[in-house]
């Protein structure tokens, strides 16, 4: 393990392209039981405090990142809020934690939500070390805290997310208590696990983060560039996850959670996203879509495709792998 958090290490040495410009997009999102429109701004700072200490083996963020200083990020939040449009959600993704002072400084975070106050929701991400500074935040805000997996070991040894479940958990608690929405992010398919271990997985966080989640937001694995995940996939050690999967989790995690549940496929149907055979993955990635909008299971209904029996044959054949 040790040797793979140096590569891990390692890979973050390497020069950033210092792009200044903040990354802007804007989607549809489901707010109040409608379909909304949102914003995303992903701001370019000097990136996640844990990516510099360690960082998690997943996560090519790092990338996006660099050292930005006060004017900077003001520039941006202002080049920002000359594309809004008066989306009713807005989203401040940072590559790291929107609320880390280190990242963005406190008096432009409070800048950055007032400028955008007539927004109905805001969104921000951040890890849980820096919830208690959230009592300082105006508005409605959402807080997005990555969780990934429930279990302690495969927080540790998958992914090297630098914390445990009870200590997520007690940060959570904190954003309900500050009166805040909180978004929960789960990862379908941490390294080191098999297809099936990972559908469990995933499912057993959702169990775990059911009655402090207003959004359950499922990602499946994509793989970003310079990440101890790439290693694993250039040598034919790690497949992303089935679609087939994708909508198992999302199923099953229906049948006992009453909020939003939301999955984004970066890169689905692809190599380095979660795919199927290449036939039926268009029309199951369009179901994610609407299932997305419409919180209806009903949509994978009748979904089909022979690489079906092939998937259920792979759960089954990966048990007896070593
Ligand atoms: S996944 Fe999140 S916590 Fe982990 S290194 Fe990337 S930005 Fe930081
Ligand atoms: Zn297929």
């Amino acid at each position: 393990m040790k040797a793979l958090i140096e590569l891990n290490r390692n890979y973050r040495q390497i020069e950033l392209k210092k792009v200044k410009k903040p990354r802007i997009w804007k989607e549809k999102e489901l707010l109040n039981g409608k379909t909304a429109s949102a914003m995303v701004i992903v701001l370019r700072t000097k990136g996640c405090r844990w990516s510099h200490l360690s960082g998690c083996t997943v996560c090519g963020y790092f990338k996006e990142t660099y050292d930005a200083g006060y004017e900077e990020i003001k520039k941006q939040i202002d080049e920002a809020y000359g594309k809004y449009e008066g989306e009713e959600i807005v989203k401040f993704f940072t590559s790291g934690s929107f609320l880390d002072a280190r990242e963005v400084p406190r008096e432009l975070q409070i800048y950055a939500i007032k400028k955008f106050s007539k927004a109905k929701k805001i969104v921000i991400e951040s890890r849980p070390e820096f919830i208690k500074s959230l009592d300082e935040l105006p508005g409605n805000i959402e807080v997005a805290m990555g969780l990934e997996s429930a279990n302690d070991r495969v927080l540790e040894y998958s992914i090297n997310k630098g914390f445990r479940f009870k200590a997520w958990l007690k940060n959570a608690k904190l954003v309900k208590e500050y009166g805040k929405g909180l978004r929960v992010y789960i990862l379908i398919k941490p390294p080191f696990l098999k297809e099936k271990e990972a559908i469990e997985d995933a499912i057993n966080a959702a169990k775990k983060v059911a009655d402090v989640a207003d959004v359950i937001s499922f990602n499946p694995t994509a793989i970003h560039g310079k990440t101890i995940l790439e290693a694993l996939w250039q040598r034919h050690l790690y497949r992303p996850p089935w679609l087939w999967s994708v909508v198992q989790v999302i199923k099953e995690t229906k049948k006992f959670y009453d909020g939003m549940i939301k999955c984004d496929v970066v890169a689905g149907g692809m190599a380095r996203g979660a795919h199927n055979c290449g036939k039926c993955d268009k029309k199951i990635l369009r179901a994610i879509g609407e299932f997305n909008l419409k919180q209806d299971e009903r949509v994978f209904d009748g979904m089909d495709c022979e690489c079906r029996e092939e998937w259920l044959d792979f759960l089954e054949m990966e048990e007896y792998m070593i």
